[in-house]
């Protein structure tokens, strides 16, 4: 029996096969209570960290009309995009880790298809009944009942997508005030798409799409298998033990049938979200939700066999050879791994509230005063990445006798402010050796001497004076 009710209406030549809707059987067991804890897990995060505070202010904000991100205390900048960047590429070494150690581990666990597919499923099977129940739904004619559970199915998913929409713009716009803004129909034109939007695509791709994203859309799906070698987790049926397969009954022994531990029960195949037959051998289309291996240890309990017909393995174990957990690209990945973020951890701990970028005047070269110095025009701007306000002196050094021209040497910026800050620098031309000297702004915070930042510009000038 197929885990896909088929509907065959294209032309026999054609080279495209429709779509065929997939009813995954209810599944319990030890992976399954792993998957229903990291759904809660996942989803809890999702769903409460927008409402966290932290000092006053929504503790994960990423604030883009100013430019400001704010997580846990810390205000992150475009300017400090390299730690992003970081943490992406941690990321990707950590997904080349854990795939390496224990295949396709993101997908069946943690990966956003899944869980929200999984809590679609749910709602379905709380609304619709299990598997059976729903293929004969699909197969009814249309009426009242079938209208009446179609109805609160996709009224109850459509109000989950909706809530999600709501929440991932909760991470943009401050979540208290969307929330009243939103009883008042008065959110922006912004707002509204990305809710809309976001909403949709949940109830598209958790609803309909499923395991068409992990099959079609994903590009992990094709690349993951570059990162298994022989001692990575896969799962696995025993093809040895369980063939030639074949029904029987309870208290029958196989031996006499001629027959393995498989008893044809197509359970595996049912339970499969993307309704592949794992007899069939290692597919790319498994995610490795481990929901065969549950439904298949049942059928071993029930007719009296050893479980693991269908369990974690690897090739090696599968040919009788030793299995390595430390091979060298387990140690290269998480030496990496290990070092970019302690590295990253460090460089966010050390990091300074401060930003100071200058720009020259690029109108002029420079221009002579009344009083015959050379005067260099400067832009400076102070960008005060901290959570409280700062008191700034500037000074300015590298050629002897120049003077600054400032407004106030003081500046005061206040917390997550960006300050222009106007400034000339005069020399005498007399001073100047070259036509372009290095010289340096130094921007030293005056209740926190440790929050300083030096930067370097350029002063032009006329050359052959001396
Ligand atoms: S669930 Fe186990 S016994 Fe049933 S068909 Fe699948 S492999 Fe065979
Ligand atoms: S074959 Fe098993 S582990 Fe793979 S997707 Fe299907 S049920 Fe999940």
């Amino acid at each position: 029996m197929a885990n896909k009710e088929t509907k065959k209406t294209e032309h026999p030549d054609s080279l495209y096969a429709s779509a065929e809707k997939i009813y995954p059987r209810a599944v319990s067991g030890l992976f399954a209570m792993w998957r229903s804890i990291g759904v809660v897990i996942l989803l809890g995060i999702y769903y409460l960290a927008p409402w966290l505070e932290w000092a006053d202010r929504q503790a994960i904000l990423f604030d883009l009309p100013n430019r400001k991100f704010h997580v846990f205390g810390l205000i992150f900048w475009p300017q400090d995009f390299f730690y992003f960047a970081v943490l992406l590429i941690i990321a990707a070494f950590a997904l080349f880790f854990f795939t390496a150690i224990a295949g396709r581990l993101w997908c069946g666990y943690a990966c956003p298809q899944t869980v929200w597919t999984e809590v679609f499923m749910w709602i379905a099977r709380k609304v619709e009944g299990d598997r059976p129940k729903q293929i004969k739904l699909d197969k009814m004619p249309w009426n009242a009942y079938k209208i009446r559970i179609k109805a609160t199915k996709h009224f109850l998913w459509l109000a989950l997508a909706a809530y999600t929409g709501f929440t991932f713009v909760g991470y943009f716009t401050p979540i208290d005030e969307l929330t009243l803004r939103i009883f008042d129909l008065d959110l922006g034109p912004w707002e509204w798409f990305w809710i809309v939007f976001y909403s949709f695509a949940t109830w598209g791709n958790a609803g309909f799409m499923r395991e068409q994203v992990c099959i079609y859309m994903c590009p992990y799906a094709r690349f993951q298998s570059a990162m298994f070698d022989n001692d990575t987790l896969i799962i696995s049926y025993n093809e040895e033990r369980g063939e030639p397969r074949g029904s029987r009954k309870r208290n029958e022994d196989p031996a006499t049938k001629n027959l393995g531990s498989c008893i044809d029960c197509t359970l595996c195949v049912q339970v499969c979200p993307t309704g592949i037959d794992i007899r069939n051998g290692l597919q790319y289309q498994c995610i490795a939700c481990s929901a065969c291996i549950d439904v298949c240890d049942g059928v071993m309990d029930k007719m009296g066999y050893e479980r693991g017909l269908i369990k974690y393995t690897t090739e090696n174990a599968r040919q009788g050879k030793v299995v390595s957990l430390f091979r060298p690209r387990i140690i290269v990945y998480a030496s990496a791994l290990l070092l970019m973020t302690i590295g990253l951890t460090y460089a966010i701990a050390t990091r300074i509230p401060l930003e100071v970028d200058i720009i020259r005047d690029r109108t002029r070269l420079f221009n002579e005063t009344d009083t015959g110095l050379i005067e260099n025009i400067y832009s400076m701007q102070i960008i005060n990445k901290d959570e409280q306000v700062h008191q700034y002196q500037i000074t300015a050094s590298g050629i002897n006798g120049m003077k600054m021209i400032i407004k106030s040497i003081d500046i005061e910026v206040a917390a997550g402010e960006v300050l222009d800050v106007p400034l000339r620098l005069q020399v005498d031309p007399y001073d100047l050796k070259k036509r372009s000297t290095e010289v340096m702004l130094s921007v030293v915070s005056t209740d926190n001497p440790d929050i300083r930042m030096i930067e370097a510009t350029r002063f032009l000038g006329p050359t052959g004076r001396r």
